[in-house]
Parts: C-alpha cells; sequence; structure tokens
C-alpha cells in the first residue's frame, strides 16, 4: 500500500505527516473514540515548540501579527506550517472549523477527517512526534494550558510539570515563548540595524 502523497518535496512531507499526527493525538480522545478539536492557539503553541525542538525539519518562526485569544499580538508563527494546513484542508485531510468568540472576533479549530492518512503515517514518524508532546516519564501526551495573560503552558497532567527544551545548551524554551515575539522582533531590527551602520562605515 503506497501513503497518499501531497508535496513533492520529500521533507515536507513528512512535516505534513508529523503535523497530521500531532493533530490527530491531540483530537482524538476518549475510549468510544471521540473526536475533539484542537483550537488554532493550542496548534500554534504546539507546533512552536515542535519547531524548537526540531521535530519539524522545514519550519522556521517569525513574529506575527495574529489574533490571540480577545487581543491582536505579536507570535511567533510557522509561516512554512500555516502553508501546509492550507495543503492538507484542500486535500480533505485535516478539517478546518470557523468559530466566532464573545468578542466577535473569530478562531479557527482542526481535526483529521483521513483516517486512513493517519494510519498509514510510518511508525518512526509517530515515535518522534510522541517523543515531543509526551511526558518522558509517564508517556502521557502533555496537556495545553492557558495562564491568566493568555500564555500557553505544556503540562504533564499527572506530574504537572511542564516542558521545557534547553536550547543552544543554555536557553530554556517553554511554550510561553511564543509571545515573546515582539522582543526578538525587537532585537532582529537592531542587529539589521548595526549592520546597516557598519556597512555605511565601511563605505
Ligand atoms: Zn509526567
Amino acid at each position: 500500500m503506497s501513503m497518499r502523497r501531497i508535496f513533492d518535496n520529500i521533507e515536507s512531507e513528512k512535516d505534513a505527516q508529523r503535523l497530521v499526527y500531532l493533530i490527530h493525538l491531540y483530537t482524538e480522545k476518549g475510549e468510544q473514540g471521540e473526536v475533539t478539536w484542537l483550537k488554532d492557539q493550542a496548534l500554534k503553541a504546539l507546533i512552536y515548540i515542535g519547531t524548537v525542538e526540531q521535530l519539524f525539519r522545514t519550519f522556521d518562526y517569525a513574529p506575527l501579527f495574529v489574533t490571540w485569544s480577545d487581543q491582536t499580538r505579536f507570535v511567533n508563527v510557522s509561516m512554512e506550517a500555516e502553508a501546509i494546513l492550507e495543503k492538507l484542508i484542500e486535500a480533505k485531510i485535516i478539517e478546518r472549523l470557523r468559530l466566532s468568540t464573545e468578542h466577535y472576533r473569530y478562531i479557527f479549530a482542526y481535526r483529521v477527517t483521513d483516517r486512513a492518512y493517519v494510519r498509514e503515517i510510518p511508525m518512526e514518524i509517530k515515535r518522534e512526534v510522541e517523543n515531543v508532546y509526551k511526558c518522558p516519564v509517564h508517556s502521557i501526551l502533555y496537556e495545553v494550558h492557558f495562564t491568566e495573560h493568555i500564555e500557553p503552558q505544556l503540562i504533564c497532567p499527572k506530574c504537572e510539570r511542564e516542558k521545557e527544551i534547553i536550547h543552544n545548551k543554555m536557553t530554556k524554551i517553554r511554550a510561553r515563548n511564543i509571545l515573546d515575539a515582539e522582543q526578538i522582533n525587537f532585537i532582529s531590527e537592531l542587529i539589521l540595524l548595526s549592520k546597516f551602520l557598519r556597512e555605511k562605515i565601511e563605505v
């Protein structure tokens, strides 16, 4: 049986499989197999963590001005992930629901519709995804929680420990760092500015 392919590029295809499996893990709940929807805000936080941990090989993130709960703010969003999501919706592998909030804004939610696609995802891809989103001690999925400041947190429901990634052997990254975008944006602007100045000076 050959797997349905959506992308010409094999790396993008694998990232699409990782993304579908991630959505599957967070929507396929309950013993009766009832399906829930994964809200965009939680998905963005999960993708951010997966990108920092280099689970998604073709993803990067950049600050984007988006709707975040009842606010509009800078969030570290992966444009590659957004593009793959669009393609997966077109291919009817995942489904997107538009919900209106009490503040008359719209939010999206996702779930997997093509279960055959999920079944055919290679075991090693599934394991890679589970290694990122499951507590290593309890082997259960981290839950996505939001603080009163709408900061996301990935927390193990059993030991209540928050997922942390040690980045470049020194910086601790947690899901809430998805909101550090303004700062990152500011720093990158400073770097650009200093580069610009140096070039000016060299001339
Ligand atoms: Zn745990």
